[in-house]
């Protein structure tokens, strides 16, 4: 055994990065191990194509919390910003293109009803969203309530929503469990303006609009966007990967110790508690406290082994569900598109296909007999109009995320994908006429590539469903919340903990107050 660490992160996506940070910062001597080459997970910019980069999984910053961006001074750490507060459109094949602003709607196709009901529809989902941010950044309470601090964190939860007023606590109580369907139906005329809300309720998750529980997904990713205040979707210089290597470089100078290409083989265990890693290479690494930003088939089964587990639990490692369902979609293209309706500062923002909660639904139904969708909805961007380092001169990067495509594509999985392949083209044509005659080089990465490529359980946004089960005091299961698990001294910070994924942080930053509050 070699190594003078007191922590060493399994990990160095960028929640693994920011709880090494936080617990540098704490006084902790701390390793990150990471078994890609790079840093940053599903968070890296990577080239596809000669000449051609783009941000492999996470393209946009949805959810960064203002608290992440200055506490680890991000931006003096080299994070620049290509492009904030980009605008959302909803584009039709017919060249109908509607704006979805943060405050109002514009364009074709808005109802009079829809525009005027519109801001006062989303004050009041972001009042409910706000109630969420504050659960986002909390370690959830054990049931049992032993600790005052537990009790505290639970009753300053209830006095919030209790701040809301009696009406719209009644109201966030009845839409909590509903479907993004109904409460979209009964709130709003329009059918692309259903179409493109919903498209946000049920992004990342494994869900249609009518499936139960997706008002309580849309909340999550609205209180992402409270938290990241007004900076709303930004876009980092550089692609994702700036942002991951801005968090690398606040850890090097707080003395974090990042190795890189050093996976892990087996987490050790002396007299029933964590005592360190052995590497792929056979090395072995003292530490008293292991924290892995795996998903939590690898951390209990690979890494650590189920001879050191009850059954029970084991048995609830293994039925946590985790089936992503978006894949990404990068082209590189010769010139520049034209999409029907959309000007130019339109495309340097976010276009939304899924013109009508029907069309998401039927596009979401086929993923549940592992079959690919005949009309994908997508979100696109054109990240090389904001950044010109990302693709050659005059020529683009097209980065799009496609719902709903199912992990396990069926018996004859290259089939399906060369059709998912020529449907996500077909419906990008009818929108961007002459498309396919840009293309240079094309790559699709199915939630089974993204398993492959990144260790994303599943292929999931989130590395794991989020869902009433599997949420908050439920996360990821029983005898591993708070950040712990079974095992004295091992801990978890990656997207299968509280709160989820999206590029965030709040899991690893959490996870490392755990982790000190231990006084480890
Ligand atoms: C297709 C797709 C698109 C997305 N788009 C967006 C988006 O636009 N905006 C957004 O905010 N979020 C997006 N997300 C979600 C976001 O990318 C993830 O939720 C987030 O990056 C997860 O971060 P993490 O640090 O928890 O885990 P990861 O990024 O998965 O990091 C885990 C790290 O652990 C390492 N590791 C695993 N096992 C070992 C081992 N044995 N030894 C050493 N290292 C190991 C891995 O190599 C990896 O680097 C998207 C996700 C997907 C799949």
């Amino acid at each position: 055994m070699s190594a003078p660490f007191d922590c060493i992160v399994i990990g160095a996506g960028h929640n693994g990065l920011i709880c090494a940070l936080e617990l540098a910062r704490g006084g902790r001597r701390v390793l990150v191990v990471e078994s890609a080459a790079h840093v940053g997970g599903a968070a890296i910019t990577r080239s596809f194509a000669p000449g051609f980069k783009v941000s492999a999984c996470a393209h946009l910053l949805h959810a960064l919390p203002q608290a992440v961006l200055q506490d680890y001074a991000l931006e003096s750490h080299g994070l620049k910003f290509a492009a904030r507060a980009m605008p959302t459109h909803a584009i039709s094949a017919t060249g109908t293109a509607l704006r979805i602003g943060t405050q109002e709607l514009c364009g074709a196709g808005v109802t009079p009803a829809d525009k005027a009901q519109f801001p006062d529809f989303r004050q009041r989902l972001m009042r409910y969203a706000g109630v969420f941010h504050s659960v986002l950044g909390m370690t959830p309470p054990r049931l049992s309530l032993t600790r005052w601090s537990e009790r505290f964190e639970l009753l300053r939860l209830g006095l919030r929503i209790r701040l809301l007023g009696k009406k719209q606590m009644r109201e966030l109580l009845r839409i909590g469990g509903m479907n993004a369907y109904d409460l979209l139906d009964d709130n709003f005329e329009g059918d692309m303006l259903k179409g493109a809300l919903a498209f946000d309720a049920t992004l990342g998750a494994e869900y249609g609009p009518r499936s139960p529980g997706t008002v309580l997904t849309w909340l999550y990713r609205l209180a992402g966007e409270h938290a990241s205040g007004t900076q709303g979707l930004a876009q980092p210089a550089g692609g994702m990967g700036a942002f991951s290597d801005a968090l690398a470089t606040a850890c090097k100078k707080a003395g974090v110790e990042i190795r890189l290409g050093a996976p892990v083989q087996r987490i050790l265990v002396a007299n029933d508690h964590a005592s360190g890693v052995r590497l792929v290479s056979g090395e072995e690494i003292a530490a008293t406290t292991i924290i892995s930003s795996a998903d939590l088939r690898s951390t209990f089964f690979k890494l650590l082994g189920t001879e050191h587990l009850d059954t029970g639990f084991v048995r609830r490692v293994d039925h946590f569900r985790s089936r992503g369902l978006v894949a990404k979609l990068h082209l590189a293209l010769r010139a520049q598109p034209t999409f029907k309706g959309v000007d130019e500062a339109a495309l340097r923002g976010r276009l939304l296909i899924s013109p009508s909660m029907d069309y998401l639904e039927l596009a979401f139904n086929p993923s549940k007999y592992r079959e690919v969708p005949s009309h994908p909805a997508m979100e696109v961007t054109l990240p090389s109009l904001n950044d010109n380092t990302l693709a050659p001169p005059g020529q683009h990067v097209l980065s799009a995320l496609v719902q709903f495509v199912p992990y396990d594509l069926g018996p004859n999985p290259a089939a399906a994908r060369a059709a998912l392949l020529e449907n996500v083209l077909a419906t990008l044509e009818q929108h961007a006429p002459g498309l396919r005659e840009l293309i240079v080089a094309t790559e699709l990465l199915t939630p089974f590539d993204l398993e492959q490529e990144f260790g994303l359980a599943g292929g999931h946004w989130h590395q794991g469903a989020l869902s009433f089960d599997q949420f908050f005091v439920n996360r990821p299961v029983p005898q591993s919340q708070q950040y712990q698990s079974p095992l004295p001294g091992l801990f978890m910070c990656g997207a299968v903990c509280h709160p989820g994924g999206s590029v965030m942080g709040f899991a690893g930053r959490n996870a490392a107050r755990a982790v000190l509050a231990q006084g480890v």
